[in-house]
């Protein structure tokens, strides 16, 4: 197969939003198509009309524009392969489960819902579990047991019937999976599933079959949960006689303690999002919170799903999409699940916030300044902002660590005051006016010299100095190096905090 023939595909059912496994599978096949030189496409399966959410299909599409996923074909981009809404391709499944029936692979069952429960319900009394397979349907109502012209009356008549699928007997089913390796079963434990419901719709398993094969898809790379469906997968293309494409099923995404699949409870008990984006439930109008309204840089999500199943033989972790696609392979897919690290995630979002671009930083906090009734200079932000970053995980938090540049400290801090402001803090700081009143270069060295001499000389606590300055300029003990800050503030608003500061908290008897 030449690379161009690589062609892989996302394929969600809009059924809610979407969840974090779900973009780390969209993640990885966009990965493994850059890397192979293929296309990616978006095919949303929306046969399940029981299931189907209003919203979610367009959640899907601003989560990717988010994330940075770009498709090469599908509902956004079009293409050659569409429709590719399943929903939009109902002639092709009914066409290809005829096709089955009449080379002998699949029937019409025309059991009734209150008929197959009752044959349910008459297995349990006797303790076994029923399954609709080969032995059963020799007894049940279908064409295989009805002559060819009751099958035809009752079609005639427009009789309730699904189409399913004639699970070979005794079969050795071999599948092989890129990151699982060979896996065998025995067609005798399958069931002949549904494949076309009475509602005119195929099942998924169907849809999915005919659409991979009509999109000439060469890799399916999907989530672990559909490595039971593969068997009948497998079948099927065999029954159709189609070439099989290449499997890959990607391991689960953990809770962080214990195991099992991460859910959204976990995310609401500990205090995380598992969405890219906030969702409403369209029902119960319940907000879900998503990385993007968290304050996570798409980037650093996406580089964080990465690395959660995937690793590149050493110990780098910081990547861009670029880097991810060049050095992305299915081989280094590990097969157990991966915990998910509310931690990492923060971590993540902290590498790329300091890597960040100060001035697209300072676009992001002059709205926040503003609602805090205080007017500020982009280039004065950017500068700020390039101090304190290294001490925020989120943009958001950002105002916290360098408000005090902008607004004059209008309260201190009761403990820090308690602790710091000292019987001598008064005298000292008086002192220390005076000195940095005689400094003419207000740069951040110069001023951190003169002041550390005179305490020296005076054999001051540097420290007890330090920190009752730092309260009257700031107000609280926070804050980058407190010679930056002033070096920032100024001489003027520097002796201005000090004044204001020294009336406020006055002598401490
Ligand atoms: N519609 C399925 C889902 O929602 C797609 C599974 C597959 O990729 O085959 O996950």
């Amino acid at each position: 197969m030449s690379n161009n023939d690589v062609r892989v595909r996302f394929a969600p059912s809009p059924t809610g939003p979407l969840h974090i496994g779900g973009v780390r599978t969209a993640l990885y096949n966009y990965l493994f198509a850059k890397k192979n030189g293929g296309k990616l496409i978006l095919r949303i399966e929306d046969t399940d009309q029981n299931r189907f959410v209003p919203g979610a299909e367009q959640y899907i599409i601003d989560s990717f524009k988010w994330c940075g996923i770009e498709f090469d074909e599908g509902v956004t981009a079009g293409g050659d392969y569409g429709p590719y809404k399943q929903s939009e391709r109902k002639n092709y499944y009914r066409e290809h489960a005829i096709k089955l029936i009449k080379s002998g692979h699949a029937y019409y069952a025309f059991d009734t819902p209150e008929e197959l429960n009752k044959v349910r319900s008459d297995y349990e009394a006797e303790k076994r579990t029923f399954i609709y397979n080969a032995d059963e349907r020799k007894r049940l109502k279908n064409s295989l047991t009805l002559t060819d012209e009751e099958t035809k009356a009752l079609l005639l008549k427009g009789d309730p019937h699904v189409i399913r699928f004639k699970i070979p007997e005794n079969e050795k089913v071999i599948m092989d999976d890129l990151i699982r390796g060979r896996v065998e079963v025995n067609s005798s434990v399958l069931d002949d599933k549904i494949l076309f419901k009475s509602d005119g719709m195929p099942t998924y398993h169907l849809a999915n079959i005919v659409d991979d094969h009509l999109m000439k898809i060469s890799h399916v790379i999907r989530g672990e949960e559909w490595l039971p469906s593969l068997p009948l997968h497998v079948l099927l293309y065999d029954a159709f006689k189609w070439e099989k494409p290449k499997f890959a099923h990607l391991p689960l995404i953990l809770k962080p303690d214990g195991n099992g699949k991460l859910s959204k409870r976990d995310g609401d008990r500990l205090g995380f999002p598992v969405f890219p984006l906030q969702w409403t439930d369209p029902k119960t109008g319940s907000v879900s919170s998503g990385f993007r309204e968290d304050g996570y840089i798409a980037q650093a999500f996406m580089n964080m799903l990465a690395l959660l199943g995937w690793n590149p033989g050493d110990d780098r972790e910081i990547f861009s999409m670029d880097e991810l696609a060049e050095e992305f392979t299915i081989e280094r897919v590990g097969k157990s699940g991966s915990k998910f690290d509310p931690s990492k995630a923060i971590w993540f979002n902290h590498q790329y916030l300091i890597k960040e671009n100060n001035n697209k930083l300072a676009d992001m906090l002059l709205p926040i300044a503003e609602s805090n009734g205080v007017l500020v200079e982009k280039d004065k932000m950017s500068k700020v902002i390039g101090i304190v970053k290294e001490r925020a995980n989120f943009a958001k938090d950002i105002w916290n660590q360098l408000d005090f540049f902008f607004v004059r400290p209008q309260e201190f801090d009761a403990k820090a005051v308690k602790k710091r402001w000292k019987h001598d803090s008064y005298d000292q700081m008086n002192e220390l006016k005076d000195i940095l009143y005689n400094i003419n270069s207000f740069k951040s060295e110069h001023t951190e010299e003169v002041v550390k001499t005179w305490i020296e000389n005076k054999e001051y606590g540097m420290g007890m100095v330090m920190n009752a300055l730092r309260l009257l300029i700031v107000g609280a003990l926070k804050g980058p190096h407190l010679f930056d800050i002033i070096a920032i503030l100024g001489k003027d608003e520097t002796l201005k905090r000090m004044d204001q500061g020294l009336n406020k908290l006055g002598r401490k008897e």
